[in-house]
């Protein structure tokens, strides 16, 4: 007789895990709080059954429609740059996709408003994070490029699809203070940037070369 493990065993042990945090600590991501809330969050639980043996490998993998889960290196650098040590209330997420970083932000954050054009993608990863308890995260079927600007303005801005430049509905609902990290750029070359909304206006930093895929505009 044949018994089916059920899915996510081997993959979930707590030593496979910690061997990404491990990993993700060596690339500087120094942070504790956004090393915690990734521990907390079952990333073999956001692919497909077929690539779960992977999931807490350091890579970026393929979730259907053509996009991909981010590479836990740059989630963990994304929300470290945005988070900045602080904590923050409201946070915007485009391109919400498998929502693994709308969940690492959710056990970091009071809130995360997220936006996906895909709906496909929209309405399984808002069952899936239903189901994964999640409570604090309201999911937008909609074009990102817009923004959500029925809950703005957002102590954080987070997108993880790029486009060509920097979209000025987002600098809007972005708070004083507040701050964005978002990949620019064409296929070839992107940075991830950072920009922060002072009194004076805004600063914008670039972080480093990263790969997304491209931020499209309209909803399918
Ligand atoms: N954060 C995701 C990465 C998803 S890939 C994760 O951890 O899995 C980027 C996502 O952005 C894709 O799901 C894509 O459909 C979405 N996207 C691209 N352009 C968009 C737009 N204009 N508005 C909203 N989502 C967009």
């Amino acid at each position: 007789m044949t018994t089916q493990r059920p899915r996510g065993i081997g993959m979930t042990s707590a030593r496979t895990r910690e061997r990404l945090l491990n990993r993700l600590r060596k690339s500087g991501i120094e942070d504790a709080r956004v090393l915690e809330a990734i521990r907390q969050v079952p990333r073999h639980m956001f692919v497909e059954e077929a690539l779960a043996s992977r999931a807490y490998e350091d890579i970026a993998l393929p979730i259907g429609h053509g996009q991909t889960i981010s590479q836990p290196y740059i989630v963990a650098l994304m929300t470290q740059t945005l988070t900045a040590g602080k904590h923050l209330h409201r946070v915007l997420e485009i391109g919400t996709g498998c929502g693994y970083q709308t969940a690492v932000l959710a056990n970091l954050v009071d809130d995360v408003c997220t936006v996906e054009r895909v709906t496909t993608l929209f309405r399984q990863t808002r069952n899936r994070l239903f189901d994964l308890k999640y409570r604090n995260i309201k999911f937008l079927h909609g074009d990102g490029l817009k923004g959500w600007p029925e809950h703005a303005p957002y102590d954080g801005i987070l997108a993880t699809a790029a486009p060509e430049e920097v979209p000025r509905s987002l600098l809007e609902q972005i708070k004083t203070g507040g701050r964005m990290v978002i990949p620019i750029g064409g296929r070839a070359l992107q940075k991830l940037v950072l920009i922060e909304k002072t009194l004076e206006g805004f600063e914008q930093r670039e972080i480093e070369s990263v790969h997304f895929v491209p931020l499209v505009s309209g909803k399918v």
